[in-house]
């Protein structure tokens, strides 16, 4: 399907953003809607959610071996594994 760029007035700020075609093809593909807020909106609300204060105590991934992390293990038990620092640069734990 052949697509064209849209002008789309943010909900949030209502500042004027555009979507290119390509953009288009990547959110059919991702089965997701086009966006409804301007990428400086999106960041914003993506940042709400990062975690920069608090460090939680949980074992490697990898080697089982304590670290600390800004991922708490039962959140992401099952869907990443957080390695320490060394296990990610040189495999080992
Ligand atoms: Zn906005």
């Amino acid at each position: 399907m052949e697509y064209q760029s849209k002008e789309i007035v943010c909900q949030n700020c209502e500042a004027d953003f555009t979507i290119e075609p390509d953009d288009f093809g990547f959110y059919e593909k991702m089965k997701v809607p086009a966006p409804v807020t301007c990428p400086q909106c999106r960041q914003q609300a993506r940042m709400l959610f990062r975690n920069f204060k608090t460090l939680y105590k949980r074992p490697s991934s990898l080697s089982g071996k304590m670290i600390i992390s800004i991922y708490i293990i039962r959140i992401l038990l099952f869907r990443f594994m957080i390695f320490s620092n060394g296990g990610v640069m040189t495999g080992k734990a």
